[in-house]
């Protein structure tokens, strides 16, 4: 673990030293039908830990919910309402060990 003269760590340092414990439900749904039709697919774009994907050849948007940092951007971002986010159920995702 490094820590830098600003006495800080960097993020991806902190990240990589947390633990997740995924619930096997998702708890990020998608909205087939509205995200098929959407132009900017923005959260593939925005998601931090890069967990989604359009998969083209079946013209869906898919999300990988196990590796989840619980940041909402998806659900903030996305203005046509295609993402429905909660928090997992208690005892589940992620635990951010240094803030
Ligand atoms: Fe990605 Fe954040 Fe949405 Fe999780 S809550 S899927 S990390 S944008």
């Amino acid at each position: 673990m490094a820590i830098y003269a600003d006495g800080f760590m960097k993020i991806k340092e902190k990240i990589a030293i947390c633990s997740i414990k995924h619930h096997e439900q998702s708890h990020i749904k998608i909205n087939v039908d509205i995200c098929k039709n959407c132009q900017t697919r923005i959260c593939i774009i925005a998601c931090p830990a890069h967990l989604y994907t359009f998969e083209s050849e079946t013209g869906k948007l898919i999300v990988d919910h196990t590796g989840c940092l619980e940041c909402g951007t998806c659900m903030i971002i996305c203005s046509s309402k295609g993402i429905t986010w909660k928090y997992p159920e208690a005892g589940y995702g992620i635990y951010y060990r240094y803030g």
